[in-house]
């Protein structure tokens, strides 16, 4: 049988806290590996997307009927799918052997003689304090900090923790599991003995977009906890290190920590804007609202990339662009050096990425995100008579074209590929969007608008929520649709629409 090999079958891995970019390494490489993947509630949705597109996904977690799958039929589970020659990952939230029953797994794991590796994860215990400005220890405050269940149903008489002891530890006390028992917490501590003015914090989904942080006295947290409606899931933390978040406090300061952002993207496409947003504090909804197609008529392209060497000059806008010309050009065995004896131009620092990776480095950059900047730029350099090809959407406009033509340039427009719109999420996007719960939309061309509204039918959604726009023909889309844009972005780039949202943030600060 396979087990009998040695060979690892099943991975205790540990998902951390909630924010993605805690995961290990080698928590990464195990889900990557992964045939069947058993995961938890309190996993970060993006780290199922490791895995590979066969691997079999089971959720074990709690429904919203709050049933959960018993841990001895988790347990059977594992043993089930390893003893079937699978790979199995067992990801749980924080770390494994931290009230995640971990422990229970690998004794079942081992009296099947099937062998196992753990890979420790970040606990939420030491990361949502983290998140939230309080460190665990400090020389000053806390020489040790102890971690408790808060689960204990029985708070009196035979209680399996010591709160004489645990009352007079001195260092920091954090409580998992135990906001339903918070009352019963704060009265053991307070009734052994501890000072009800001890600073305390209670932090919810600490390390996701979400967080929430309340911080108050022992004596009077779980009346700030009612106040703010803090639930589950909550670290409790208790001690003088709580007192510390005022001065350490950092995610919550991010300056769009506890928006929700809309971006359009198109699918397979790394999302900068994304991660850029996500860097700043918010939370990300992406939306593929297009899709990138091949043209309508792919021969246009065929012919001029078969023809390339009568063009002076190439002209690319995107780096889809790029992508579709590369694959073209690798279908009729051709390489980078067949753009040997062109001038090569380009329409922002994304485009110039994306040539960079077919080795073409020697190019005209237009940085802004608009026809009208690349125009501009290739006002002298472009001469009469010169033949240009420009590589580009289907559905493009026509500035470029034409102000080359004025310049006396033979310009042969090429459809390289076709955006078109993708409804899949929309309901979800319309149910947040009618919920109140996004804070903004981010559209980084015209064709985002576009499709977006199609996919929505109609801008109605989309009046309560503020919009950012990435330029002006962008916002003149959105203008000839009836909404107005919050902001435009000063520069026409990813980087200048982040800062347009970031500084209206500020605005609404002051
Ligand atoms: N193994 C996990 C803990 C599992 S017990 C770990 O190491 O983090 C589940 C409890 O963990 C929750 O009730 C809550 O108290 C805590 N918890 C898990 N994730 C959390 C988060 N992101 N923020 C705050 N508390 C969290």
């Amino acid at each position: 049988m396979a087990h009998s090999t040695g060979e690892t079958r099943v991975y205790l891995v540990g998902a951390g806290p909630g924010d993605p970019g805690l995961l290990t390494l080698k928590g990464r490489a195990a889900i990557e590996r992964a045939d069947v993947l058993v995961y938890d509630r309190l996993v970060s949705p993006r780290l199922l997307g490791y895995a590979r597109p066969d691997c079999e996904l089971v959720y074990v977690g709690k429904t919203p009927d709050h049933h959960t799958l018993p841990q001895h039929k988790i347990n059977a589970l594992l043993v089930k799918k390893a003893l079937a020659g699978n790979v199995v990952v067992r990801l749980k939230g924080g770390d494994p052997f931290v009230f995640g029953r971990g422990g229970e797994e690998a004794e079942e794991l081992r009296d099947h003689g099937l062998p196992y590796e753990v890979v420790p994860g970040v606990t939420s215990a030491i990361a949502a304090p983290a998140y939230a400005g309080i460190p665990v220890t400090h020389r000053d405050a806390a020489s040790s900090f102890t971690v408790i269940t808060g689960h204990e149903r029985d708070g009196k008489g035979n209680s399996a923790i010591p709160w004489g002891q645990v009352a007079r530890l001195k260092g920091t006390l954090v409580f998992l599991m135990g906001m339903e028992n918070l009352p019963r917490i704060v009265d053991n501590l307070v009734g052994h003995g501890m000072d009800p003015a001890t600073p305390a914090a209670v932090v919810r989904y600490g390390t996701w977009p979400m967080q929430r942080t309340v911080c108050a006295p022992l004596a009077s947290l779980e009346e700030r906890v009612g106040e703010e409606g803090i639930e589950n899931p909550a670290v409790i933390v208790v001690g003088q290190v709580a007192a510390l978040r005022e001065r350490l406090s950092w995610a919550e300061r991010k300056p769009l920590f506890g928006k929700t952002v809309v971006v359009t993207r198109a699918r397979h496409q790394a999302s900068a804007l994304a991660s850029s947003l996500e860097e700043r504090g918010a939370q990300v909804l992406e939306f593929p609202a297009i899709e990138i197609a091949p043209p309508t008529d792919p021969r246009p392209l065929a012919e001029a990339v078969a023809g390339i060497e009568a063009y002076h000059w190439v002209v690319f806008t995107s780096a889809n662009g790029v992508d579709a010309f590369f694959a073209e050009a690798a279908a009729q065995h051709l390489d980078a050096r067949c753009l040997a004896g062109v001038e090569v131009a380009a329409i922002g620092t994304g485009t110039q990425a994306a040539l960079a990776a077919h080795g073409i480095t020697q190019v005209q950059v237009a940085r802004e995100f608009c026809a009208e900047g690349l125009a501009g730029l290739l006002a002298d350099k472009v001469r009469a008579g010169e033949r240009v090809l420009i590589a580009r959407a289907e559905e493009a406009r026509d500035v470029l074209p034409r102000a080359l033509e004025e310049q006396g340039a033979q310009v042969s427009d090429v459809a390289a590929y076709r955006t078109r719109a993708v409804a899949e999420g929309a309901e979800a996007l319309a149910a947040a969007l009618s919920a109140g719960d996004v804070d903004a939309v981010t559209f980084t061309s015209s064709s985002t608008v576009t499709n977006l509204l199609a996919c929505l039918g109609g801008p109605t959604l989309l009046e309560g929520a503020d919009l950012y726009s990435i330029g002006p023909v962008t916002t003149e889309t959105l203008r000839a649709a009836g909404l107005e844009p919050r902001a435009q972005a000063a520069e026409y780039t990813i980087a200048g629409l982040v800062a347009a949202l970031v500084d209206s943030q500020e605005g609404e600060l002051l």
